[in-house]
């Protein structure tokens, strides 16, 4: 037992000289970071490595906060690669705004709770509003609403389990087993969602183009008839930001009874843009959408916009009962907790709120604009480089290419070093078993001459 400190349970909580200067510590931390313009791209370590960097941090006696302060700036934050970096091209990077990092604090201190209008009305309201702001921007009606959850994954499960919930209150059933319908480019998260669900997925090829089309779906539809709860139509493909044809897709809701949802976690901020806007046609057609603030919105980690047509069907499936909740479920107000696989919530639409509200959203039209721009500049780059292939034109930012002759190895050396060297981080993918690699550009600090240099390596 350490003897020197108070030993009431208060000592943690309540507001003394060395918990003032604890707060200043965190504070004057994080304002540097925010504020720093040279933060390395940093990058994994190996445990055993950490190990003996960092040692055992977790006591009873603890090591008094500058240490632990001094582990995280010196050891552990190192070790994480710097996501919102020009130069991470990987997957799909985050490039948040500073105001929108900067309120994510006071998100923290303010210790709001965003699953319950009786607890967080204020800033449910201001939620619901980034809501409005986005279900306008995809065309969808003024009473469509949903709530912002952790993910992408998360809200494609959400909406999908709405979505089976809805065709069973309208008195559907399969004979044999449920089933989603998607582009065999579909992201991974709607397998995942079909496991955890028990239901069975049938990928549609969508062809050369990987734009999957309701020409494409149609013979699904038929084959599985009333079986087939929900077709997802991807609005914006991770691997390539190819956009499905969702006007096509959603035209089949004329003959048959399926939801369709609208997986653009990463690409449907694309709609912000008049540049990409017109490949999303269709998508005011969705039953439900979701669209990720923390890749292509500029939010920090982690916040995925959830959005039904008729937020009613998602109440229905999700609302938990207990007779602790009843105070809450019983109102007619707009609880959060209600629309989505959670119920405890951080008030994770906030940041991206804040930054909205502050900057306006012709700021993020001109940012989304500014990638879509950058991307196909690269994209003619390529072209014209000996030596490189482009493998599909991009549509919205991301530019996949091959370099002639390269083998997986060949890339993975390639990209290690490049980590290594602290230049860039861009990591192997591959097509249809041929390896390339690709560049997700959403960071509006990255540059042409970024870019360039990068090839120039291969
Ligand atoms: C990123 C992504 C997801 C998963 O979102 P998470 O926020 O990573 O859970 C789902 N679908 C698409 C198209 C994505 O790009």
């Amino acid at each position: 037992m350490n003897t020197q400190s108070p030993l009431s349970a208060d000592r943690m909580h309540a507001v003394t000289p060395e918990t003032r200067d604890l707060v200043d510590l965190v504070l004057d931390y994080s304002r540097r970071r925010i504020l720093s313009t040279d933060t390395p791209l940093d990058k994994p370590l190996p445990e055993h490595e950490l190990r003996r960097l960092a040692g055992q941090t977790v006591s009873e006696g603890g090591m008094g906060a500058e240490r632990a302060l001094a582990v995280f700036e010196h050891v552990l934050a190192p070790a994480c690669i710097t996501t919102d970096h020009p130069q991470y091209l990987s997957f799909i990077p985050t490039a948040p705004t500073k105001a929108a990092t900067a309120f994510d604090l006071v998100v923290s201190a303010s210790a709001v709770y965003g699953g319950s209008w009786l607890e967080g009305s204020g800033a449910v309201y201001a939620e619901n509003q980034v809501l409005s702001f986005l279900a306008a921007e995809f065309g969808l009606p003024a009473t469509a609403g949903g709530v912002f959850v952790q993910g992408g994954t998360l809200g494609n499960l959400s909406a999908l389990v709405a979505a089976r919930d809805h065709a069973r209150a309208d008195g559907r059933s399969p004979s044999d087993r449920w089933v989603i319908v998607c582009s065999a480019e579909a992201h991974s998260s709607v397998a995942s969602a079909a496991r955890v669900m028990d239901v069975d997925v049938v990928p549609v090829s969508p062809g050369e183009s990987g734009v999957l089309t309701g020409e494409a779906v149609r013979p699904a539809l038929e084959e599985y008839g009333d079986a087939v709860f929900a077709v997802v139509a991807t609005g914006g493909s991770t691997n390539f930001g190819i956009v499905d044809d969702i006007a096509s897709i959603a035209a089949l809701k004329d003959d048959f009874p399926f939801w369709l949802h609208v997986d653009g976690a990463y690409g449907l901020a694309g709609m912000l843009s008049p540049l990409a806007r017109p490949r999303f046609a269709g998508v005011e057609h969705a039953d439900s959408v979701i669209v990720d603030p923390h890749k292509w919105l500029f939010a920090p980690f982690d916040a995925c916009a959830l959005i039904y047509r008729d937020p009613e069907s998602g109440r229905r499936a999700h609302t938990q009962h207990a007779e602790y909740l009843d105070t809450l479920t019983d109102a007619a107000e707009w609880s959060p907790s209600d629309y989505a696989i959670h119920l405890t919530r951080r008030a994770r639409g906030l940041p991206f709120w804040f930054s909205l509200a502050s900057h306006g959203a012709a700021a993020y039209r001109d940012a989304v604009t500014a990638s879509l721009r950058l991307a196909e500049r690269i994209a003619t780059e390529i072209e014209r480089r000996d030596g490189f292939r482009l493998v599909r034109k991009p549509q919205l930012s991301v530019v996949v290419f091959e370099r002639d002759g390269w083998t997986r190895e060949d890339y993975a050396l390639w990209s290690a070093r490049l980590l290594d060297e602290q230049r860039a981080f861009v990591t192997p993918s591959s097509h249809a078993g041929r390896p390339n690699t690709r560049f997700a550009i959403l960071n509006p600090l990255t540059t042409f001459e970024d870019l360039v240099a990068i090839l120039d390596t291969m």
